[in-house]
């Protein structure tokens, strides 16, 4: 393995992230609609015409349709190859910052949920319990394996669960509606058991900060729309990521102001 230059594996990890983000296009396409994610194979949305196997190919098959159905001509999301650019990037980036063993593994199934989750979020508003609380488990299950150790992801989990919980119930006691739903919830509680409970509090300063940037931005530019803010789990996704990737550093650069 050591014979491989590094250019040769951050490569492999592109074409990987590339071929494994076409299956997270699946999942954000087909689990909120309660449809198999195995079966049938993929096929136009508009027509149902069957893609061919070169059609599949991660990026460069909608590229190469010009981004439309080759049968119907109706146009294919460009949310496909955003998708699938999108995890062979973050593949790359995890490849490249974390050293060979099981710590790499937990990080690319990690990434791989939180696009899926950010993409269902932006979507359909809402987080599956079918992804969260697997996740939860899977995340919990891998800590004896790898960094963080499990004390410090069953800290994590009920840390993540409870501040969420704890901000949700005291927004419902303000306003009499739901601020953030029990999916944020159970999304934190997952991050906290895959990355340990300092991620928590990275990840939740990042999406909080970020979100209420973006919110800000956006009530500015459409004239007072609250409503139409971006949903919190896609703010947990980025956070959480930036948080697995370059959290310690980022805690060390900033505590040295002080
Ligand atoms: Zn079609």
């Amino acid at each position: 393995m050591n014979d491989i230059p590094p250019a040769m594996w951050l490569v492999f990890a592109a074409v990987m992230g590339a071929c494994v983000g076409s299956f997270l296009n699946v999942v954000i396409y087909r689990l909120p609609l309660g449809q198999s994610i195995v079966s049938p194979p993929s096929r136009c949305p508009q027509c149902a015409t069957q893609l061919a196997w070169f059609d599949n190919v991660p990026i460069f098959g909608w590229l190469l349709l010009g981004g439309r159905c080759r049968q119907c001509k109706n146009p294919i999301s460009i949310q496909y190859p955003i998708v699938e650019l999108i995890t062979a990037l973050s593949f790359v980036l995890v490849v490249w910052l974390t050293p060979p063993g099981p710590l790499l593994l937990t990080r690319l199934l990690l990434v791989c949920i939180l696009i899926a989750l950010f993409g269902i979020d932006l979507e359909h508003q809402i987080l599956p319990n079918s992804i969260t609380l697997p996740g939860i488990v899977v995340g919990l299950i891998l800590s004896f394996f790898a960094p963080p150790g499990w004390r410090d992801a069953l800290i994590g989990m009920l840390l993540g669960g409870a501040i969420l919980y704890g901000i949700a119930w005291a927004y419902y006691l303000w306003r009499r509606e739901e601020g953030l739903g029990m999916g944020d919830v159970k999304m934190l509680a997952m991050v906290g058991a895959f990355l340990g409970w300092k991620a928590v509090l990275v990840t939740l300063v990042l999406s909080s900060f970020s979100g209420a940037l973006i919110g800000v931005a956006l009530i500015v530019i459409q004239r007072g729309n609250m409503k139409l803010a971006l949903p919190f789990g896609t703010f947990l996704a980025v956070g959480a990521a930036v948080a697995m990737l370059i959290g310690e550093p980022l805690v060390n650069w900033y505590a040295g102001f002080f």
